[in-house]
């Protein structure tokens, strides 16, 4: 579901074809928009009438996983992004569209163009290709560049962030179940049984799975500040993405399913592969 009304307004842009080719989107939770831009993504391509996650077809299965060959989801190369990155960008979408209706890119951290890669990105936005849109996503526009900044359609996507108030024993639980699934390896029967023999209330194991929630989503900015788990850090932004999908599906399922035992086998299992 998309979360943020700003966002879930282009979905009618795009079905009345007036989608702009290049947005801006100002940010408080830069995670947030992201899932919200991949969702919108998938509502436009799947070629079944987008359900909520939707499993049926190939197309909202390569986005979660971010394999989506007209897809391209691009992080600053350490403290910039790099006018290569942008020349690759030019280079990928240089054919028309096949699979979806659209390419779409989307840069995180839009502040962090430099001169070359705005030069190059500039370039690109001012000789738009049919069938290509962009997002740009940033926590303050005022930090963009402003020739960039001046071509987009500028999108607020605010999200109330929760307080969290989480019980102590239920981190702990998230952290070392992180531990057992992604460092130790082990499998689902052994690492789903802990959750068992916990007894713990349907309720209580969402709310275990909310902390894992935030924990990857933290790891997406690149801190997590648990030393067990540091080794995460490791993970590739793609990694994590898919991480952040499988957790939001899991969350979903447990609201309508009875059996959790198998909602989590399937869980391990597919964070596996
Ligand atoms: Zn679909």
């Amino acid at each position: 579901m998309i979360q943020n009304d700003s966002i879930k307004k282009l979905v009618d842009k795009f079905r009345e074809n007036k989608l702009s080719h290049v947005f801006l989107v100002e940010t408080n939770a830069k995670e947030n928009a992201l899932l919200d831009i991949l969702n919108l993504i998938k509502i436009m391509d799947c070629p079944n009438n987008y359900q909520e996650n939707c499993n049926k077809c190939n197309i909202c299965h390569l986005v979660d996983t971010n394999n989506l060959p007209t897809l391209e989801v691009i992080y600053p190369d350490g403290q910039a992004i790099k006018k290569q990155q942008m020349e690759n960008l030019k280079m990928t979408f240089s054919h028309i569209p096949y699979i979806s209706k659209y390419n779409v890119y989307i840069i995180n951290d839009a502040e962090k163009f430099n001169a070359f890669s705005a030069n190059t990105m500039l370039k690109f936005i001012e000789e738009p290709l049919k069938n290509t849109v962009g997002f740009l996503i940033t926590n303050n526009k005022e930090n963009v560049i402003s020739t960039i900044k001046s071509r987009c359609e500028i999108i607020k996507a605010n999200y109330i962030l929760n307080d969290f108030h989480w019980s102590e024993e239920l981190v702990n639980f998230a952290i070392s179940y992180l531990y057992d699934i992604e460092i130790l390896k082990n499998k689902s029967i052994v690492v789903n049984k802990k959750i068992i023999e916990k007894k713990y209330e349907k309720s209580e194991i969402m709310e275990m799975f909310q902390i894992i929630l935030q924990f990857y989503l933290h790891l997406l900015n690149g801190v997590l500040d648990y030393e067990s788990l540091t080794k995460l850090q490791k993970l590739q932004p793609k990694e994590i993405l898919k991480r952040i999908q499988l957790v939001n599906e899991l969350l979903d399922k447990m609201n309508y399913n009875i059996n959790i035992n198998l909602l989590l086998d399937d869980f391990v299992l597919r964070l596996e592969d």
